[in-house]
């Protein structure tokens, strides 16, 4: 069942688009909610902008009047962000108006101050003008009841300023889904325990833990399970109590690799259970007890590399989001390349902007054990199977970290 990447991420993305019932959900502060999948559609409450919004400083006009090279008009007052002017204009007037203020009655545009001359009330214009200049219209940027944010975007910045804008201080949400951790390996101890010269800290569980947060999900760390069914066994029944579980170490071929031998006694069905790429090839997806699971494989790297490319986009869609395949960045090589064919690879990197380009600077790494490698990189080059050489200067796909 070795599958591209491509095949892989498209079979993932298709088991979470048909996955039909969609989370609970809950009313939460607006200044919680960062991060958050919206669970309703939103309307405007009023016409954005509410009103003929000037967007420079200068005068209102109306453009009616100002059809000769060279025009001058009597100016009767001033409109200010907050302060509108009471009244409206004649022809062969205008009014002084800044950023921001409504455009006063009997106006239909703009002129900058920079392109005027005033000698007390008489105000000199050196062009032509036409009308809707310097003025966002009101309702133009939605109409009152118009649905200016859907049911499952995910709640950004952008996102909260909006909801601000149209009065939401508390906001509809769907609740996150709870995802199970559960490391694996004999060789594996708690990260407060002094480990043996021949164990290993458990690092796995604390780098996931921080994936799933800022993936919309809860983390809930099960423990490390040593490589023996049956302790395996009662965690992953607890483990298919939540949401989705995500498991890290023993889905390889070795003979203590028993994490698929144990989901089959839960009656998994698997959807691949290898994606040639590297690191990562090992990954697991399946479906068992009702619930999405994903083993991947135990060295750091690959954990890592393997949940920003497929458990991310899943966790996202499972909580009521939109399936979002990772985007990569277009950046030039500083160093050549040589890797053998057959696999899609992700190589740790340093990728800065030099000039208008971005450069991607692989870093020094011993392979995928090697977290402090993973850690000098903000990006991995992306190498397709067939590009067994690339050299300096060629263009390539990154992946930001
Ligand atoms: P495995 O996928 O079980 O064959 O593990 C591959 C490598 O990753 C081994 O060197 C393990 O010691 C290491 N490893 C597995 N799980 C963890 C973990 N939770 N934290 C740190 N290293 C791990
Ligand atoms: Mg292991």
């Amino acid at each position: 069942m070795l599958k591209s990447f491509e095949d892989a991420l498209a079979i993932v993305r298709e088991k979470l688009t048909a996955h039909e019932s969609p989370p609970p959900q809950e009313v939460i502060p607006c200044r919680e909610a960062a991060g958050r999948i919206l669970s309703e559609d939103v309307g405007a409450d009023r016409d954005i902008p509410p009103f003929n919004r000037a967007t420079r400083d200068g005068y209102a006009v109306h453009s009616g009047d100002l059809k000769a090279a060279e025009s001058t008009l009597e100016c009767i007052g001033e409109a200010r962000a907050g302060k509108p002017f009471q009244g409206a204009l004649e022809p062969g007037q205008c009014v002084e108006i800044m950023t921001g203020a409504p455009v006063p009655t009997g106006a239909d545009a703009v002129v900058m101050i920079e392109e005027t001359e005033a000698d007390g009330r008489r105000v000199k214009f050196h062009r032509r003008v036409v009308a809707g200049e310097n003025i966002v219209a009101c309702g133009s940027e939605a109409r009152r009841g118009e649905r200016i944010l859907r049911r499952g975007q995910r709640l950004g910045s952008s996102e909260l300023g909006l909801l601000a804008s149209v009065g939401y201080t508390r906001v509809s949400v769907f609740r996150r889904p709870l995802v199970a951790i559960i490391s694996t390996g004999d060789e594996v101890v708690a990260t407060d325990r002094q480990p043996e010269w021949f164990q290993i800290r458990e690092s796995n569980a604390a780098l996931l833990a921080a994936e799933v947060q800022s993936a919309g999900g809860l983390p809930r760390d099960l423990g490390i399970a040593p490589d023996e069914k049956s302790v395996l066994r009662s965690m992953m029944e607890q483990g298919f109590q939540s949401d989705m579980v995500v498991l890290s170490g023993g889905v390889s071929a070795g003979k203590y690799d028993l994490v698929k031998d144990v989901v089959a006694e839960f009656g998994a069905e698997f959807f691949f259970d290898s994606v040639a790429i590297r690191p990562g090839k090992p990954l697991v997806f399946g479906r068992a007890q009702g619930k999405f699971f994903f083993g991947l494989p135990g060295n750091p790297v690959s954990t890592f590399v393997t949940f920003r490319l497929f458990v991310r986009p899943a966790l996202q869609a499972l909580a009521g989001g939109p399936f979002e395949s990772p985007v990569w960045l277009r950046a030039r090589l500083a160093r050549e390349l040589r890797q053998k064919e057959g696999l899609t690879r992700f190589i740790p990197a340093q990728v800065e902007m030099r000039g208008r380009e971005a450069v991607a600077e692989p870093v020094p790494w011993r392979g995928s054990g090697d977290l402090a490698g993973l850690a000098l990189a903000n990006g991995f080059v992306v190498c397709y199977p067939e590009q067994t050489e690339l050299s300096v200067g060629s263009w390539v796909n990154v992946l930001k970290k």
